[in-house]
This record gives C-alpha cells, sequence and structure tokens, in this order.
C-alpha cells in the first residue's frame, strides 16, 4: 500500500498571444496555460494532469484544484485506483464544492484535473498508455467507471453494456490496425484568425502536403474577411478538400444562420461552436437552418447532460469532446458512449497546452472498443507546445501514431514547468 501525500499544483501559462497563435473571434489574446496537477505517493510515484486555461483563468483554476486536496492527501492510493468509478462519484458528490456547480465550470473541471492525474498514475502502474489501458478493460469494468444519473432517459447501463459488448469482438485487430495507420488528424494551424492571407495560404499548402484530412479555419470577425480568406483557402486547396469553419461561440441563432449561409459556397465541412455552448435548441434551429452543412460543438460544453441534449435535440451531426473540459476520463468514457448510441461522429477538440497529448488517448479507446470506428472521424491538430511534453504527439502522413508509453500523455517537462512557471508579468529576454 502507498499513500498520496501531496497534491501540488503550478500557475503554468506560456506567451502565445505574441504571435497571435490560438487567436479567433472571441479571444483575442490568448496566453495558452496550464493549471498544473501533481498527485505524489509515498513511494515517490506521481500523477500528473491539468486543466488547460488561457491566461489568468488560472488564478481561480488553480485554487479550485486545491480546494480538493483533502479528498486525497493521507489516504491510501490503490482503493482509490482500483475503483475509479467510485472515486470520481465521491468527488462529483462533495455537497459543499458540488454547490459552485452543479457538475460545470471550474470546480468540475479541477475535479478532471485530479481524475486525470490518478488516471495517469494508474496507467503508469499498469506500465500501460492510457488508451490501451482502457480498452483492455472488460464492458462491465467500463461501464462501473460512468456515473450514469440524469442520462437514463438516453443511455442507461444496459445501452452502455450492449455497445461495449458489440465492440469486443475485432479488439486486438483495431489495436493493430491503430498501430499500423494511426488516428486520422486534421489542423486549424493555418487558420488563426490573426493570421496574414499569406500566412493562411503557406499553412494550408503545408498542411495538405502533411497529409492532414482537413483544415479549419476561424470565422465570425468580420464576414468579408471570412469570404476573402475562404476563398484563398479553396484556391490552394482545390474544391473537394474539407475546411471545417470556427466561429468560437460568437454569433446570435439567426446571425449564424445567415452567415453560414453566406460562406455556403465554399461548402464547410463543418460550422464549430456557432452560438453559447448552452444553447441547445439555438443549436438545433442553426442545425435545420445551414443543412447540410453540419454543425458541431462540445469543447466548452460543460457535462455529460449537455451533450445528451444536444444529440436527443438533433441540434449536432459531429460531437466535440475535449479532454479537460468536464470530469476527466470518466465522463468523457459517459460522453464517447452517449455518441456511440446516437450514432454520431467524435472529433476531439485539440490544441491548446497539451491537448493533442491528452485526448488522443481517448479517440484511440472509443475506436478499439466502443464506437469501433474511424469513419468520419479525426482529432484536431495544431502544432505547437508539444516540446514542453516528456511524451508529445508522433503525427506520421497526418495520423496520430497510437502512444506506447504509459501514462495518460499530460506530462511536461520538469524544465518547461520551471520556465514557465507564472511569475505575475511574462519576462522576455
Ligand atoms: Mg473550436
Amino acid at each position: 500500500m502507498s499513500r498520496i501525500v501531496a497534491l501540488d499544483t503550478t500557475d503554468i501559462r506560456f506567451p502565445t498571444s505574441l504571435s497571435l497563435d490560438g487567436s479567433d473571434a472571441m479571444n483575442p489574446d490568448p496566453d495558452y496555460s496550464a493549471a498544473y496537477a501533481v498527485v505524489r505517493t509515498d513511494v515517490d510515484d506521481a500523477g500528473h494532469a491539468f486543466v488547460f486555461t488561457i491566461g489568468r483563468g488560472n488564478d481561480v483554476q488553480v485554487a479550485a484544484i486545491d480546494a480538493l486536496a483533502g479528498h486525497l492527501v493521507g489516504r491510501e492510493i490503490e482503493p482509490l485506483l482500483d475503483d475509479m468509478g467510485g472515486t470520481f462519484r465521491e468527488l462529483i458528490r462533495d455537497s459543499q464544492l458540488r454547490w459552485l456547480g452543479p457538475e460545470k465550470g471550474v470546480m468540475h473541471m479541477a475535479i478532471g484535473a485530479v481524475i486525470n492525474a490518478l488516471w495517469d498514475i494508474k496507467a503508469k502502474r499498469a506500465g500501460l498508455p492510457l488508451w490501451q489501458l482502457l480498452a483492455r478493460m472488460t464492458p462491465e469494468e467500463i461501464v462501473g467507471l460512468v456515473d450514469f444519473r440524469y442520462l437514463g432517459n438516453a443511455l442507461t447501463r444496459d445501452d452502455a453494456l450492449a455497445i461495449l459488448r458489440d465492440a469486443v469482438p475485432g479488439r486486438a485487430e483495431r489495436e493493430q490496425q491503430l498501430f499500423a495507420t494511426g488516428y486520422p488528424g486534421y489542423t486549424t494551424s493555418p487558420g488563426w484568425l490573426g493570421y496574414s492571407d499569406e500566412k493562411l495560404e503557406r499553412l494550408a499548402r503545408e498542411a495538405m502536403a502533411a497529409g492532414f484530412t482537413q483544415i479549419k479555419l476561424k470565422v465570425g470577425a468580420d464576414l468579408h474577411d471570412d469570404i476573402r480568406r475562404f476563398r484563398k483557402a479553396r484556391e490552394v486547396c482545390g474544391p473537394d478538400f474539407p475546411i471545417a469553419i470556427d466561429a468560437n461561440q460568437r454569433w446570435e441563432v439567426a446571425e449564424a444562420i445567415e452567415w453560414v449561409n453566406a460562406l455556403a459556397e465554399f461548402r464547410p465541412a463543418w460550422v464549430e461552436e456557432p452560438t453559447s455552448p448552452d444553447d441547445i435548441l439555438g443549436h438545433a434551429e442553426i442545425a435545420r437552418g445551414v443543412a447540410p452543412i453540419r454543425v458541431a460543438t462540445g469543447e466548452h460544453a460543460q457535462n455529460r447532460m449537455i451533450f445528451k441534449q444536444l444529440l436527443q435535440a438533433n441540434a449536432i451531426e459531429v460531437m466535440q469532446i475535449d479532454a479537460v473540459r468536464v470530469a476527466g476520463v470518466n465522463e468523457n468514457i459517459a460522453n464517447l458512449l452517449l455518441a456511440a448510441k446516437f450514432g454520431v461522429p467524435v472529433c476531439p477538440h485539440a490544441g491548446g497546452v497539451g491537448l493533442c497529448e491528452a485526448v488522443q488517448h481517448l479517440s484511440m479507446f472509443d475506436f478499439v472498443a466502443v464506437s469501433g470506428s474511424r469513419e468520419g472521424r479525426m482529432i484536431e491538430y495544431v502544432d505547437h507546445l508539444h516540446e514542453h511534453f516528456v511524451t508529445p504527439t508522433a503525427i506520421r502522413g497526418g495520423s496520430y501514431m497510437p502512444p506506447s508509453a504509459s501514462g495518460s500523455g499530460m506530462e511536461m517537462k520538469a524544465d518547461s514547468i520551471a520556465e514557465y512557471t507564472w511569475k505575475g508579468q511574462h519576462v522576455f529576454v
């Protein structure tokens, strides 16, 4: 037996606003940041995870993770790791902290960091990458990780078991397919709103040459700019290459329908986050108003109940989970099961700090053990900040190659943590 001796937190911020990497219609000056958590034990191993924020949000996010220390420090870790479903339920049902949500926002994301850190240590102790650890669990073990409360009118435990049992045959074969050809990726690198047209064209060309299956453009600040940029991207990529657009919650419902239809001649592969992520009926109205252009959302969907309603309302045709927006691996398994039940492809949100490293495990688990399919599915990819991770993503021919290192992929290099720990202001030399 070993005990947890600390839940350490660090406020890490990268000065990405200086290069306008990550700039979009709602976030003109993001400093990509991580509220970083480490669960340490008395046998000297540790689990690493983080919540992604874009700067000052870290002040609050770090404090929220600190508030969970009482659930961990001093306890034997093995019972927590052996029953991750129970551990998850204990954290989301802390009634005094639950009051702040319930199950949404800063506190819920903090729980995600702790849950993900525990999964990191569990996978490291098992000597497996997280995706393989999850994909080798029995259907009964997997459903034991999920909290089905509030899902019963859309997904029951029996529904989930049936989905998982259906995917048991072929698991080994799909693992081999992953090792052979990876999991498809698409890139947002060309599309940041702050980039010049020349930079957009160059990066779009590079993305196609690298083998990515799609690119994505940020839109929503100025329609004339969007038309010009989309036309240039179409000229570079040709008439048939998938190009998605992302408004980052910029529009009213009617405005979204009008704006997207004004871009319809360029045939967007999907329109992402057209309006408030909480507006389920608004998304459904937009979906009807822009069809056959597909609506995608999820990077700001705060919990499994939002995803449930988006699916029930036929509001999305592409579901975009995020590794650190909800309460960690457990809740994302619920999200993957919901998507499988409704037959909607999951194309995760990534980029930011370490989101590619983290979310690839969930997609690969989904392919092997849940949906059993890569059809119409791809993981977002943005080519920056990977060098700060101990096991950075491996992209080959535009696809994510499956990680083989044990753990969840969320551990940052000690040197990077030291260098980018927030010191109150960015210091440039
Ligand atoms: Mg987005």
